[in-house]
Order: C-alpha cells, then sequence, then structure tokens
C-alpha cells in the first residue's frame, strides 16, 4: 500500500456454518483497526466453494455482527463503490486472471481425474512425506506442460474437465513481513501447486482472495493463522499479476486454544467442555444439529466483544474491562500476540459478571426475558428490573438469573430443613410464631420495618440475631443463599412472607 492510502480491511468469512470465536475476533481486530486509523471495514462473503456452501449461514454472520455492535462498512446488504461483496457474484471475471497467468506460464491446465490424482498420492508417498502435486510430480501428470499444446487444445475443445494450477517456482525462497511475526519465509519447493480455478469454473480461494483484494482496493488483510501456509501462494499470484505495489500488508493472527494449550479450540471441545464456541446459536439446516452459543448461553454482547479482544492482544495496561471505543483507541496489531491464546470459560464468564454489574437494570430485564419465557408467572418490567438489581453481582451468566431469583416470583418447592434442624428448638420456634404474629400485624411494609420487627422479636426472646436470621432466609428462599433477607421479605410482601414462615414452622 502507499502511505497516505485510506485504510481498508476486510472479513471474508465462507458462509459454512456457525460463526467460532475466533472468526468473531478477526472481525473485531479488523474492526478496531479500521476504526483506529480511521478506515473501511468491509464484509465480504467468500462463497465460491458451491459444495460447502450452507443455506442461512450468510444471513447468521450478520446476525452475528449486528449482535456484538460491529457494522461493516459495506457489505453485501450495504454495497459501497468495490462491489460485489459476494464472490460467487464476481464469478465471470476470474478466469481471465487464471487465463492470464496460463499465457505468463505462471499456471498451467491439469486435466488428471481424481483416480490419476489418487494413483499419484500413493506412488510418490514416501514414509515421511506425503506426495503432492508439486514442481517433483508435475512433469508425471497430464497438464499443459507435459502435453503437446495440440493436444492441450484437443482436450479444451472436447470439454475436457480441467483445472488451472499454479506453478510453483522451483528453488525459491518466498519471503514477506508480516505485521505480527515480522519476517516470514517459504522454500517454493515445499509448496504444492494450488488449485486456482476449478472445473465448475470457480475461482479457488487462492486465486479469489487476491483478485479481491486488489479490486476492493485493501490495504491490510488480517487472517487466521492456519491461513500462513497459502501465503507464499498469494504472494507469488500478487507478483504475477503485476500488482505487487498495492499489495495489502499481511497479519497472521494467533489461534485460539483449547484450555489444556492443546491445539486450535473447536466447536466439539466446546460440546465436550460445556461452553459455548459459536457466537451465537447455529442449527445446522442440513442436519438439524443445534449448537449453542454465546448469546443463548447469557453473554452480553460488549463482555463478549472485550474478551475476545483481549484473547491475543493486550495494551500494556493492568486495566482488563474496555468499552468497545476504548478497544478502538487502544488497539494496536503489534500488540497482538504471537503464540496461541488459550480460551478459559472461567474467565470469560468473569468478563460477563463484570459486565452484569455494570449494566441498567432495565436493559437487563430485557435481555433475560428470553431466559425465562418458559416459566408460568408474569412479572412486570419494573418488578424484574428490581430483583436483577438485587440478584445481578451473583450472576455471572443471565442464563443464571432464575435460580438465583425464581423464590422472588414463586414459592421455594423443598427448603434446605438440613440447613435449620441442628439449631431448631423451643426457643427458635416461639420466635418464629411470634415474629409471624408482629409480621401480619404491621402496616408498613418495607425492609427497614422489617428488621425493626425483627429486631424486637430477637430482643424480646432472647436469641442472638445471627441465629435467627440463617432459618429465616432459609424459609423464604429455601437455601442458604441470596440478597438481603429483608429485602427479600419486602419484595415477596407479607402475606407470602408469614406464609413461608409459618409452612416451615409446620414442617420443621
Ligand atoms: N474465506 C476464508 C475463511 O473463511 C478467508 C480467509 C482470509 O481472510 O483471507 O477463513
Amino acid at each position: 500500500m502507499t502511505n497516505n492510502q485510506k485504510v481498508r480491511v476486510r472479513f471474508a468469512p465462507s458462509p459454512t456454518g456457525g460463526l467460532h470465536l475466533g472468526g468473531v475476533r478477526t472481525v473485531l481486530y479488523n474492526y478496531l483497526f479500521a476504526r483506529h486509523h480511521g478506515g473501511d471495514f468491509v464484509l465480504r462473503i467468500e462463497d465460491t466453494d458451491q459444495s460447502r456452501f450452507v443455506a442461512g449461514a450468510e444471513e447468521y454472520i450478520l446476525q452475528c455482527l449486528h449482535w456484538c455492535g460491529i457494522q461493516p462498512d459495506e457489505s453485501p446488504e450495504k454495497p459501497g463503490a468495490y462491489g460485489p461483496y459476494r464472490q460467487s457474484e464476481r464469478k465471470a471475471g476470474y478466469a481471465q486472471y487464471a487465463k492470464q497467468l496460463v499465457a505468463q506460464g505462471n499456471a498451467y491446465i491439469a486435466f488428471d481425474t481424481t483416480e490419476e490424482l489418487e494413483e499419484m498420492r500413493n506412488k510418490y508417498k514416501t514414509e515421511h512425506h506425503n506426495a503432492q502435486y508439486d514442481s517433483r510430480t508435475r512433469g508425471y501428470m497430464r497438464n499443459s506442460l507435459t502435453l503437446a499444446k495440440e493436444e492441450t487444445e484437443a482436450l479444451l475443445a472436447a470439454g475436457t474437465p480441467h483445472v488451472v494450477r499454479i506453478k510453483m517456482p522451483v528453488n525459491e525462497t518466498v519471503i514477506f513481513k508480516d505485521m505480527i511475526r515480522g519476517e516470514v519465509s517459504f522454500d517454493t519447493n515445499l509448496v504444492d501447486d494450488k488449485v486456482l480455478l476449478k472445473a465448475d469454473g470457480m475461482p479457488t480461494y487462492h486465486l479469489a482472495v487476491v483478485v479481491d483484494d486488489y479490486l476492493m482496493k485493501i490495504t491490510h488483510a488480517f487472517r487466521g493463522e492456519e491461513w500462513l501456509p497459502s501465503a507464499p501462494v498469494h504472494l507469488l499470484l500478487w507478483q504475477y499479476m503485476g500488482w505487487e505495489a498495492e499489495m495489502p500488508q499481511w497479519a497472521h493472527l494467533p489461534l485460539i486454544l483449547k484450555p489444556d494449550g492443546n491445539g486450535k479450540l473447536s466447536k466439539r471441545d466446546g460440546d465436550r467442555l460445556g461452553f459455548p464456541v459459536f457466537a451465537m446459536d447455529w442449527t445446522d439446516p442440513r442436519t438439524m444439529e443445534q449448537t449453542i452459543g454465546f448469546k443463548e448461553r447469557g453473554f452480553l454482547p460488549e463482555a463478549f466483544v472485550n474478551l475476545l479482544a483481549m484473547l491475543g492482544w493486550n495494551p500494556g495496561l493492568e486495566q482488563e474491562l474496555f468499552s468497545i471505543d476504548e478497544l478502538v483507541q487502544y488497539f494496536s496489531i503489534e500488540r497482538v500476540h504471537h503464540g496461541g491464546a488459550k480460551f478459559d470459560y472461567e474467565k470469560a464468564k468473569w468478563f460477563n459478571q463484570q459486565y452484569i454489574q455494570k449494566a441498567d437494570n432495565a436493559r437487563l430485564a430485557e435481555l433475560v426475558r428470553p431466559f425465562i419465557a418458559d416459566k408460568e408467572v408474569s412479572i412486570a418490567d419494573d418488578k424484574l428490573a428490581t430483583i436483577i438489581g438485587l440478584v445481578k453481582e451473583r450472576i455471572h451468566l443471565l442464563s443464571e438469573f432464575w435460580e438465583q431469583a425464581s423464590f422472588f416470583f414463586v414459592r421455594p418447592e423443598t427448603i434446605d430443613t438440613a440447613a435449620l434442624q441442628p439449631k431448631w428448638n423451643d426457643t427458635i420456634k416461639s420466635f418464629f410464631v411470634s415474629l409471624t404474629q408482629k409480621l401480619s400485624a404491621e402496616n408498613e411494609w418495607n425492609q427497614e420495618s422489617i428488621e425493626a420487627i425483627f429486631n424486637e422479636t430477637v430482643a424480646a426472646a432472647g436469641i442472638k440475631k445471627g441465629e435467627a436470621m440463617l432459618p429465616l432466609r432459609v424459609m423464604l428462599v429455601g437455601g442458604k443463599f441470596g440478597p438481603g433477607v429483608f429485602i427479600i421479605a419486602e419484595q415477596i410482601g407479607k402475606d407470602e412472607t408469614v406464609a413461608r414462615i409459618e409452612k416451615a414452622i409446620s414442617i420443621l
């Protein structure tokens, strides 16, 4: 890129299924970089692989970005001046570039059938190396390099299925400067002759990514580390096309690793260990398999964004909580780590808890609704907001709300009598009997008035306040948890408070 060019970055997902958190992190780093530099963030759908195309996946990706609060400046839905934003719509355009590469001698046409490829792999593989279509084997295959010109032309004229492959140079080193890793070099002898144009006339990712990044004037390309081995192919294509001066700067982002650091985090790890890996719920339309997302597990989008930002980057500050605007301000690609980042679900929940505590109660009430939709109680918005305010410091996920707060709305089915029995005696029993009588007679009903009655009754019974507090909590809540016991009594109301105490006395 040239110096005063406007920064343009892209997220280029293939619409093949659920959006992995690593994908969202790639989106995020692109977005933060673009915003930090006053540039554009482009969403490009890489849908040239028809065999992997999954209906609904594009809409789903957009919904995920929307949920995260990351809006592309240009996308299939909001085209800018560099469309089309779906690769399949540029289909006709790619073949000419493949043709040009063949004409220049940087690519060639290959006619090999699946069986022939299979045979080659078996024939040339050694104990240590899998055979591939490359500078060592291409001389034995059926392609425009080995066949006579007339033969190639005849095969093409007869409509023989064929692909176009890049001709990797022999004994060369491809070097480039990665913004995160510094200088990276590749021995061209070890890279295979990747297919550029498929038999169906569609480009592969390798050709399409170069052509599109060029045509869309992309200045920086950030993508997952798994693409690093393909980088030499892309670099050579930029050169062969004569576009080198406009080539984007590359940054290969570190992998997100399993919690034990052993390899890339997969959806299967999430299923196995009980945490989400996709941003939002995803149902595979082919198998109807459902996979839970961070959203539906009860994460707030700002927490999700914050925790993803920290998976592989840090601003070198003690601070861990950053709003998206602060992330834009602090983000720099130089501070992205080289090594993979271990995913720690407990830490992820910690981030969420921090954001739940900060969030406005009315907003939380709205967000919590889907999590209590199956509960047979109707709760007014303001009541819900009040209760959320009381319990939010105890929950890490919105989905935990009900288990922490159900006793505000419905009487506990059982109470933890084991916690009460050891200290249950006539004195404490008569204390509670007298407490119910006094509470029933009380007209003012708020936590202060309730506590005042409680204190009086404790003093009259000659017991310690502490001895009576826990039993009261268990009677109202069912167990030894929850916020202040008097505020609970205030919220559930006088009749219900008295009824719960009476019921407990009768059981004990
Ligand atoms: N379509 C590729 C993917 O889904 C994009 C890689 C890139 O950003 O160049 O990962």
